[in-house]
């Protein structure tokens, strides 16, 4: 049942590292359709993140749960080679990591969107979610919150509040 076929193997194999890949293009023309703007594959930061908003300080990454080796009904150490695949997904992950790491230093907010997040039954919420997520972190960045009513004073300095 774990087992694939040498064309399956082949067709995994064929998709690491590759650009718009399906799950990819669900999660751009979602941003896209909702009003982020983008760019895509910025080889100027770590990992070559999928997704990049400049705007909210962020990266997307659309993990295929395959090759990140996400803990999923969709991840299946293959039978054979079962050691070298172990030890190939473990060195994915570690590097996943190291990114991830090396972007947050650098100040981006760090999104992974797994490919079984996005299978039709779960969709709509995870791109949801995504959405309101993003919008939380516009609001941490730009620092809007939002304002007592009558506050009126807003440009003046702030006497009262100093210790
Ligand atoms: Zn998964």
């Amino acid at each position: 049942m774990d087992k694939m076929t040498p064309e399956q193997r082949h067709h995994c194999m064929s998709r690491i590292g590759s650009r718009n890949t399906r799950p990819e293009m669900i999660v751009r023309r979602w941003l896209w359709r909702q009003g982020f703007r983008y760019r895509v594959g910025v080889k100027s930061l770590p990992g070559t993140p999928d997704i990049v908003l400049r705007q909210y300080s962020a990266v997307i990454f659309v993990n295929g749960c395959f090759w990140h080796g996400h803990d999923c009904a969709k991840f299946k150490l293959p039978s054979t080679n079962t050691e070298f695949w172990r030890n190939k997904f473990e060195r994915n992950k570690l590097r996943d990591r190291r990114v991830y790491k090396q972007l947050h230093d650098l100040g981006y907010y760090v999104l992974v969107v797994w490919e079984c997040q996005l299978e039709a039954s779960r969709r709509l919420a995870t791109l949801q979610a995504l959405s309101t997520r993003l919008s939380e972190i516009y609001l941490d960045t730009h620092q809007a919150k939002p304002r007592a009513y009558g506050d009126f004073n807003q440009d003046l300095p702030s006497i009262a509040a100093e210790p």
